[in-house]
């Protein structure tokens, strides 16, 4: 058993390493090279669909400062009076060019100075997110906290007559800090020049006091040799794992009840996250796309016949609304795909098949022997593993290249009465855990 265990791992190994997955999405409005003398505002911070953990900056309305938003806070920044920054928090600002991202969650890393110029700091964010398997061609947001010996740093002040803080040839007013804590924030990019990053640069960075009574645009920095916090936003996986459904509204309702149900739904459904689980809801995702194409499936309108493993029957059950009881769901092992489905209205339906090969062998295998209760405590953490990487593998590649669908043109209904399928997910519920 050791030797198939070390195999095993090593297997586990190298598939973890094929997954990709994506940066959070960086968004932008407007543009640098647009503002022109007019300043259009683009964007009005109060209508941003989703201000949870959200990242941006951007100049405050036509020129007046500058704006920053920290995990979900709006700071805007003015200097109407020379060696004054002022610090206020409102959703109710507007930006000519604005650089924006949700990131809920940060992967955190060491990085030691001494850091001499944004150049600097752009060179050890892309060397850093490069060794971590970002794509350092999409853009990204980035946070540097520690102490900083010496920041230069700058507020942008009005530039017409007509605008509230306008002085005649006064573009921006300059401000030196000395042995500050804080955080710099900064977005990454190749491909914004002229967008959001100036045209000889990667990055725009702004820098925040931790006690918030100063914020403003890096220009220069110096640091000694101590150690900075750096943070990159965690990769997501790149599968969409949300549906819609429709359902009736109350026990003699109507239709039109329409929910989003998420995975984590299911999870909480079904008990656990496990791979078969993930199998079957994005298998069923694709099925539904085809039955329904305005993407909302509608629970009252569909049947399904599921392979009887129990993570595949609670997706069947849970997504399509198909039950035993009301001859609109069954289970058969006579079949090759995993589900067949039929939207009941237009008769349509379609099967659903895993591609071969996809799932590690592996898996399986050792799943045989657990169910014989054959496997060690420890052994049955390694199968655990080995599951938990193929569903990360299955959450973070396209359905497309994992999921086959075809039309069935005679759908046949044929359900059968069976009650004595195996359980298999608690067939090693007392086991002790490996020590
Ligand atoms: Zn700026
Ligand atoms: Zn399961």
């Amino acid at each position: 058993m050791k030797k198939l265990v070390l195999i095993l791992v090593l297997i586990a190994f190298s598939l973890q390493s094929s997954i990709a997955q994506n940066s959070p999405k960086v968004y932008t409005k407007g543009a640098m090279k647009d503002m022109g003398t007019t300043y259009p505002l683009e964007v009005w911070l109060d209508t941003l669909p989703d201000k949870s953990n959200l990242y941006a900056m951007g100049p405050y309305d036509k020129m007046k400062g500058e704006i920053t938003v920290f995990d979900g806070k709006p700071f805007f920044a003015t200097a109407f009076v020379k060696d004054k920054g002022v610090v206020s928090q409102n959703w109710d600002i507007r930006s000519p060019f604005f650089v924006y991202s949700n990131v809920k969650e940060w992967e955190e890393f060491n990085l030691t100075g001494p850091i001499n110029s944004t150049q600097e700091i752009q060179e050890k964010v892309a060397a850093l997110a490069k060794s971590k398997g970002y794509d350092l061609k999409e853009p990204f947001a980035f946070r540097i906290a520690g102490k900083f010996n010496q920041i230069t740093a700058h507020i942008v002040t009005p530039r017409s007559p007509e605008i509230e803080g306008y002085k005649p040839n006064v573009k921006s007013q300059n401000f030196y800090l000395e042995n500050n804590n804080g955080e710099l924030l900064g977005f990454y990019s190749e491909q914004h020049q002229g967008i959001f990053t100036g045209s000889n640069s990667f990055v725009h960075i702004h820098f925040l006091k931790d006690d918030q009574t100063f914020m403003g645009h890096l220009d220069e920095i110096t640091t000694g040799n101590q150690s900075y916090k750096l943070y990159l936003p965690k990769k997501q996986p790149i599968v969409k794992t949300a549906m819609q459904v429709n359902d009736t509204d109350f026990s003699k309702g109507r239709l039109g009840n329409i929910q989003n149900i998420d995975l984590d739904d299911l999870v909480k459904f079904h008990g656990h996250l496990c791979d078969g689980l993930v199998v079957g809801h994005l298998a069923l995702q694709m099925a539904m796309n085809e039955l329904y194409p305005d993407g909302i499936i509608d629970r009252t309108n569909t049947r399904i016949v599921s392979k009887a493993s129990p993570c595949l029957t609670d997706a069947a059950i849970y997504t399509t609304g198909g039950r035993y009881q009301f001859n609109t769901f069954y289970i058969s092992n006579n079949m090759d795909e995993l589900f067949r489905v039929q939207r009941i209205d237009t008769k349509r339906a379609v099967a659903v098949q895993m591609k071969k090969g996809l799932k590690p062998m592996e898996i399986d295998q050792l799943g045989a022997l657990a169910a014989k209760g054959e496997l060690s405590a420890c052994d049955l953490d390694i199968l655990k593993g080995m599951e938990d990487d193929f569903t990360e593998l299955l959450l973070s590649t396209d359905p497309i290249d994992n999921f086959s669908l075809t039309k069935i043109t005679d759908f046949k209904w044929s359900p059968v009465l069976k009650n004595d399928y195996t359980k298999t997910d608690i067939l090693n519920k007392n086991k002790t855990k490996c020590e």
